[in-house]
């Protein structure tokens, strides 16, 4: 879109380096995005550190946080961005139903923000973004709500269970509060990724940085466990 990104490292601890982005706004800055929990890390940027971001980057800066894996947090200490921050002017929230409400092949979200920003927003959209039957599939879906919690639930508790069990292998893998795993595994996360792929169990390198593992069934994640055992030792 013309714009120019601007990338700030990640903490030692693979989340957000928030007083970093605040220091690297400048007066061309015009939007911040914050992915909380964090896509592909899983970490996620607790209350006190946002209120701090927020109150230091300027109000005519748009700060996007980008809570697609809201449903997953369970650490009372991060913050719901709608609840949270939804009183300031300079905040926009997108929320997705392709995560935890499983319509990810239909392609509906959403995104809250004050009138003036959303007008604006219209104004560039392209016309037809959602199709009828994914409004008509979100409807349902959040009607849906128990269903929904019952199923994150267990995504949450295998998510607690794997990320316990691979730090036998990997000690430093961080906590996560999404429905993925991080694995820091830098330059061994080609090699990991393939030794998995032998046994059957698909996870996703990001060359050079780590490897995402997407929570599965209980039997899935077993299968996990299991590849990733032999996978460690083929990239050691
Ligand atoms: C999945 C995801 C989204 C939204 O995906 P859509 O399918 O386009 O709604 C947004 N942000 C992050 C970080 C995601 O992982």
């Amino acid at each position: 879109m013309g714009a120019t990104s601007v990338r700030v490292p990640n903490t030692a601890e693979h989340g957000h380096d928030l007083a970093a982005m605040a220091n690297a706004v400048t007066d061309r800055t015009r939007l911040v995005i914050v992915c909380n929990p964090n896509n592909p890390t899983g970490t996620s940027s607790r209350k006190a550190d946002l209120d701090r971001f927020l109150d230091t980057v300027p109000e005519d800066t748009l700060v996007v946080i980008d809570e697609a894996y809201r449903e997953f947090v369970t650490d009372a200490d991060v913050p719901d961005g709608l609840r949270t921050y939804g009183n300031r002017p300079n905040v926009v929230v997108l929320r997705t139903l392709s995560k935890a409400w499983g319509l990810a092949g239909l392609r509906v979200g959403y995104l809250v923000a004050q009138p003036e920003v959303a007008v604006a927003i219209r104004k560039v959209l392209t016309p037809f973004s959602t199709s009828l039957v994914a409004q008509a599939a979100a409807l349902a879906a959040l009607d849906a709500e128990p269903e929904v919690k019952r199923r994150c639930a267990i995504v949450i508790s295998e998510r607690d269970r794997v990320t316990e069990e691979i730090r036998r292998l990997y000690p430093d893998v961080p906590a996560s509060q999404s429905n993925f795993v991080w694995l820091p595994l830098g330059d061994r996360s080609a090699a990991f990724a393939a030794g998995c792929e032998q046994r059957g169990v698909i996870v996703r390198p990001f060359q050079g940085d780590g490897v995402r593992v997407t929570i599965g069934t209980p039997a899935e994640n077993d299968a996990f466990l299991a590849a990733a055992e032999l996978a460690a030792k083929s990239a050691a």
